[in-house]
């Protein structure tokens, strides 16, 4: 029977794809069930990288904005293009999507499969 598995984890975010990964190395034959289709969870999308990547575009502002002339750096006011930042912020977890593509023999299902 090709869709028999001997772990079957439901949701695909931090903890899910972590158990899953875990179970596959030690061999057992996994499913990962995630409903939303996509997998990462709350830290892929909304958490962890998204906000991580507006905090360094903060900083990084704000370290231009204090510390360039300081440094020794003609001193700047960069203007803030808030539609490249939150494209920016929207496609920071692309190499988290091609990680995960390595992460076969992870059977990756939806409910209802
Ligand atoms: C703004 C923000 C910033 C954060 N920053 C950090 C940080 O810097 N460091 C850190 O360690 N943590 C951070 N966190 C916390 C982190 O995002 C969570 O701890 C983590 O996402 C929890 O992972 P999880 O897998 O338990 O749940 P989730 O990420 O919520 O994943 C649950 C998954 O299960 C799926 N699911 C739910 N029910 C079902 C069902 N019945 N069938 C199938 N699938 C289902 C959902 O669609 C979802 O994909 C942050 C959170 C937020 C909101």
């Amino acid at each position: 029977m090709p869709n028999q598995f001997d772990l079957v984890v439901i949701g695909g975010g931090s903890a899910g794809v972590t158990a899953a990964m875990k179970a596959v190395q030690l061999g057992v034959k996994t499913a990962l069930v995630e409903r939303s289709g996509r997998y990462g969870g709350t830290c892929r999308y909304v958490g962890c990288v998204p906000s991580k990547t507006l905090l360094h575009t903060a900083q990084t502002l704000h370290t231009m904005r204090q510390h360039a002339a300081k440094l020794g750096l003609p001193a700047s006011d960069p203007a803030v293009d808030f539609s490249a930042v939150i494209v920016t912020k929207m496609t920071s977890f692309d190499g988290l999507a091609r990680r995960m593509a390595t992460m076969r023999p992870v059977n990756f299902m939806q409910p209802g499969a």
